[in-house]
C-alpha cells in the first residue's frame, strides 16, 4: 500500500520510461484504486436510515462480507423493558415462568439477550442483540419496530464493515435506505453508535463475557 505522494512519483517516473507497457500501466493503476478507496474510508461511511428500513433481511445476505457487517441493536432508552419482548419470543401470550425455557426464540441464532433487572419473574428486563452472533437478519428488528417500542434497529458496524466503493447492500436495498454519510460526529443516533461509539456497542452488548 502506497500514498498519494508516493503514487505520483512512482507513476511520475514510470511516465518517463519509454518502454512502459500497458501491462504495468495496469499495475501501477492499482494502487491509485487503494488510495482512493482509503482516503473515501477515511471521510466516509455506510450507513442505516431506521427511518427507511423495513428489516426486509436483504442486509443479511447481501453484504459482502460473511456474516453481514450489519447487526442489531437495542436502544435502552426506547426499549419498555417488557416482560415478553416481540424482537425476542414469538408468542407474545406465553406464561412469564415460561419464557426462558420454552419461549420460541424469534432470532434464528439466539443472539436476543434478556435480563432479569428488578427480580421477580415480571419485573422489567433489559434486552440486548449479542453481535458475535447476529447476523443481521432483522427478524427481531422487524416485529420489535411492528408491535413494539421500535426500540431495536440495524446498524452497519463501522469496525466491521469494509468500505466497499460501492455498498452491495445499498444497491439490493429496496427502500434505498442505506447512505454513505461523513465519518464526523453528528448530533443523532448514526453519530452515537458510528463513532463515539466502540465502547458504546460494549454496553449495548450485555451479554456476559463480550
Ligand atoms: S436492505 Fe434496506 S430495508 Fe432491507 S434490512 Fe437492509 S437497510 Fe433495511
Ligand atoms: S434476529 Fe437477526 S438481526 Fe435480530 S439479533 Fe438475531 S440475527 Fe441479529
Ligand atoms: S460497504 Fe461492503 S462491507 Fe460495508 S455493509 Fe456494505 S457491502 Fe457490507
Amino acid at each position: 500500500m502506497i500514498d498519494r505522494k508516493e503514487f505520483m512519483r512512482r507513476s511520475g517516473h514510470a511516465l518517463g520510461l519509454a518502454a512502459l507497457t500497458a501491462a504495468t500501466a495496469r499495475i501501477l493503476a492499482k494502487p491509485s484504486d487503494d488510495a482512493e478507496f482509503i482516503a473515501q474510508n477515511r471521510r466516509f461511511a455506510w450507513q442505516i436510515d431506521p427511518e427507511r428500513c423495513t428489516s426486509c433481511g436483504l442486509c443479511e445476505t447481501t453484504c459482502i462480507r460473511k456474516p453481514s457487517a450489519v447487526k442489531a441493536l437495542n436502544d435502552p432508552k426506547k426499549c419498555s423493558n417488557c416482560v415478553v419482548c416481540y424482537g425476542h419470543i414469538t408468542d407474545s401470550k406465553i406464561d412469564s415462568d415460561k419464557i426462558d425455557t420454552e419461549g420460541e426464540r424469534v432470532c434464528p441464532v439466539d443472539a436476543v439477550v434478556r435480563k432479569n433487572f428488578s427480580g421477580g419473574i415480571d419485573g422489567l428486563f433489559l434486552y440486548s442483540n449479542n453481535s458475535k452472533l447476529c447476523v443481521g437478519c432483522g427478524k427481531c428488528t422487524k416485529r420489535c419496530n411492528e408491535h413494539g417500542s421500535k426500540s431495536m434497529f440495524l446498524v452497519i458496524r463501522p469496525d466491521l464493515c469494509l468500505g466497499c466503493n460501492e455498498c452491495t447492500i445499498a444497491n439490493a436495498c429496496p427502500e434505498n435506505a442505506i447512505e454513505r454519510i461523513p465519518r464526523e460526529s453528528v448530533d443523532d443516533y448514526r453519530g452515537d453508535y458510528l463513532f463515539d461509539s466502540l465502547d458504546r456497542f460494549d454496553f449495548y452488548d450485555m451479554e456476559e463475557g463480550a
